[in-house]
C-alpha cells in the first residue's frame, strides 16, 4: 500500500516518517501523474491560500476532487482540513471542497499562536491524544454526514465524513501515530 502526501508547501516530511513508523510507503505529489495507485492522501498543514495555488499551478485541483468523489480516502490537517471544508468563514479562496462542513481560519486568534492540550478522542482510545495547535482553525458546524471524532471545548477540531478524516491540529508533530493509523484503516 502507498500513500501520498501532498508535497507542494508545508508539514509533508513529517507525515512521510509518521507513515513510515507505521509500515507504510509514501510519496511526495506534485504533479497529477503522481496520483496513480494511491491507496490514499494526506494533506499537510502549512498556509492554505498558497497551497491553494500551488495545487491551481501544478494542476492537481482537478485531478483530487475527482479521485476523491471517487472514493480515494484523503486526510486533511491544519491547512488540510480547510482545503477539504465546503465553506471558509468570510473567504473565496480556492478549495476542495469534499468534506460538508464550515471552517473557520485562525480561530484561536493571534495572541495564542499555537498550543498543545490533551484530547479525548474515542476514535483512537485511551490515552487522550497529546494535540499540537499551530495557527489552527476549527470547524464551526458539519452537516449531517459528517461524524465530530474530538472537540476542544466546545470547538470541533477532528472530524470525519466517509473516507475524508479532517485534524485542525497536527498529528504529525507527535510521537504518536494512532490517528495515522486510524487513517490508515480508511485506506485499506
Ligand atoms: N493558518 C493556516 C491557514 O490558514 C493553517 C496553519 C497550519 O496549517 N498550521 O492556512
Amino acid at each position: 500500500m502507498k500513500v501520498g502526501v501532498l508535497a507542494l508547501q508545508g508539514a509533508f516530511r513529517e507525515h512521510q516518517k509518521m507513515l513510515e513508523a507505521c509500515g507504510v510507503e509514501s510519496a511526495q505529489i506534485r504533479k497529477p501523474e503522481q496520483l496513480d495507485g494511491l491507496a490514499g492522501l494526506i494533506i499537510p498543514g502549512g498556509e492554505s491560500t498558497t497551497m491553494g495555488k500551488l495545487l491551481n499551478e501544478f494542476n492537481l485541483f482537478e485531478p483530487i476532487t475527482r479521485l476523491g468523489r471517487d472514493g480515494l480516502p484523503i486526510f486533511g490537517t491544519c491547512a488540510g482540513l480547510i482545503l477539504l471544508a465546503r465553506d471558509i468563514a468570510g473567504s473565496a479562496q480556492p478549495r476542495l471542497g469534499l468534506m460538508d462542513m464550515r471552517v473557520e481560519r485562525n480561530a484561536f486568534g493571534r495572541q495564542v499562536d499555537s498550543f498543545e492540550t490533551d484530547l479525548d478522542i474515542a476514535a483512537v482510545g485511551k490515552p487522550p491524544f497529546q494535540a499540537v495547535f499551530i495557527r489552527a482553525p476549527y470547524i464551526l458546524s458539519v452537516g449531517s454526514g459528517v461524524e465530530v471524532l474530538a472537540r476542544y471545548g466546545e470547538k470541533i477540531v477532528f472530524a470525519r465524513q466517509g473516507r475524508f478524516l479532517a485534524a485542525a491540529f497536527h498529528p504529525e508533530l507527535t510521537g504518536d501515530n494512532r490517528i495515522h493509523r486510524y487513517f490508515l484503516e480508511k485506506c485499506l
